[in-house]
Formats: C-alpha cells, sequence, structure tokens
C-alpha cells in the first residue's frame, strides 16, 4: 500500500499532470483518491456556497458518510441554515456537524467589543473560524478546500494537492479548474439545491455582518468584508508548495 501523504511527508504533487478533459476537471478522481488515501481523516470544510454544493454532491458519490464541518459562527444567514437543513435531507448519509467558536457572541462582546468584525475583522474570524478549525484539522490528516483558482489573484498557485502550513496539514483542492459557469452549469445539470441568496446578488456567502449585496460583477468574492482590505478569512492563506 503506497504512502499516506501528510503534511510532514510532502515532497511532490502527485497530480501535478493529470488528465483533467472530464466532465469534472479532475474533481472527482481527486476526490476519489482523497476518501481512497485518507479514509476517515479527512476532513471537508464546508462554507455551503455554490462550490461546496459541487463538493458535496461529489464526495456523496465516493463515500457515504464523510465528515462535513459547517464553521458556524452564529451570524450565518438564516438563508444558510435553511440550506444545510435541505442538504441534510438529500444526502441523509454525510455526517454534518456545525462547529461553533469556544465563545457565544456575548462572550466575545463581553471580552472584546460588540461588534468585532467592524474594528478588528481579523480577530473576529480567528475566534469564530480558525480556532474552531483548528479543533476539528487536529484530529485529522487532510481537509478538503473549495478554493478555485479564478476566484482570486492569492488563489491563483493553488493546486489540487497543497501542503498547508496554516493547519500543518494536506489541503485537498479538487476544484482548482472550475470556473464560476462550471460550477452553475454543473449545478443545473445535477438539479443540485443552493442558497437562495444567490439569486439575489449574493455571489460570495458568508457571516451577515461581511457580506452585502453586490450590483453586478464577474467577481465571485467580491461582497466580503467590502469596507476592509481584507479577502479571506485567514483560512487559506498560508499554502506552501513542494519544492
Ligand atoms: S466573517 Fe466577519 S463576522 Fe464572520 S467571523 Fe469573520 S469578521 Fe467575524
Amino acid at each position: 500500500m503506497a504512502e499516506v501523504l501528510t503534511y510532514e511527508r510532502f515532497d511532490t504533487d502527485p497530480f501535478k499532470d493529470i488528465d483533467i478533459d472530464d466532465e469534472t476537471k479532475g474533481a472527482y478522481q481527486i476526490i476519489k483518491w482523497a476518501y481512497e488515501h485518507y479514509g476517515d481523516s479527512i476532513v471537508y470544510s464546508c462554507s455551503f456556497g455554490a462550490e461546496g454544493m459541487i463538493l458535496i454532491d461529489l464526495i456523496s458519490k465516493v463515500k457515504k458518510d464523510a465528515k462535513i464541518v459547517f464553521l458556524d459562527t452564529d451570524l450565518h444567514f438564516q438563508e444558510t441554515y435553511d440550506l444545510i437543513d435541505r442538504v441534510k435531507e438529500r444526502y441523509p448519509s454525510l455526517n454534518i456537524e456545525l462547529k461553533k467558536p469556544d465563545l457565544t457572541l456575548e462572550q466575545q462582546a463581553d471580552q472584546y467589543e460588540p461588534a468585532l468584525w467592524t474594528s478588528d475583522p481579523n480577530q473576529c474570524c480567528y475566534i469564530r473560524k480558525i480556532k474552531p478549525l483548528e479543533e476539528v484539522l487536529s484530529g485529522a490528516t487532510a481537509w478538503v478546500s473549495g478554493l478555485r483558482r479564478e476566484q482570486s489573484p492569492s488563489r491563483q498557485n493553488t493546486d489540487f494537492i497543497n501542503k498547508d502550513e496554516r493547519f500543518k496539514a494536506i489541503k485537498v483542492c479538487p476544484l482548482i479548474y472550475w470556473t464560476w459557469d462550471d460550477v452553475w452549469a454543473y449545478m443545473e445539470r445535477h438539479d443540485l439545491t443552493y442558497n437562495e441568496l444567490h439569486d439575489s446578488n449574493y455571489p460570495s456567502i458568508g457571516c451577515i455582518p461581511c457580506t452585502s449585496q453586490v450590483s453586478s460583477s464577474g467577481d465571485s468574492r467580491e461582497g466580503r468584508w467590502t469596507n476592509f482590505n481584507k479577502t479571506e478569512c485567514g483560512l487559506h492563506t498560508a499554502n506552501s508548495k513542494p519544492k
């Protein structure tokens, strides 16, 4: 049996040159490999955005009881929680967990300030997203993310398999070659459910205070942290590539 690819043992991306000329642009191959390779030691951290619906559908085809974690900051739109309920109904055997931060909103307000996201969004993201994901990944070798290369300049160098310095794990990104149009074409072809806010000009949906409606744009990340020089919550800012 091949040695398991881990953060500590990661020299080459085995999928650099795979043929991506299929319906999923390589995503299905990568997901199948990842779940066979890591078994129960891989977690999908899903934000339940549009990309998330694709990954959930593909993952359910290879591992029916896959562990999927939603970082529940307590600040999400009701539409997002409704979507999670619909996904649970459609894929009843998936193991979907809502992971909460250590601090409630009230405790955070007491220890910091009532609307920390307006004064220090990095600290707020650290408490409500990064730390909880650290806890989830402490028991895993690899995690799955829906990053796509076209989403932003900081995501352009993402590979299928990445050495994630932030969480000291392997980060598997099956959708790197997908465009926004690919996402919606797959969604339509497979009649997937999705967050209805996408139909009201919310291309990227996160916490309520940090998500805004956009006029019209081709940028699928537009509308996040609009008043700050911030484009990422910090979950994806420290990848490194094999030498
Ligand atoms: S996205 Fe905004 S509200 Fe959500 S955790 Fe980050 S700063 Fe806080």
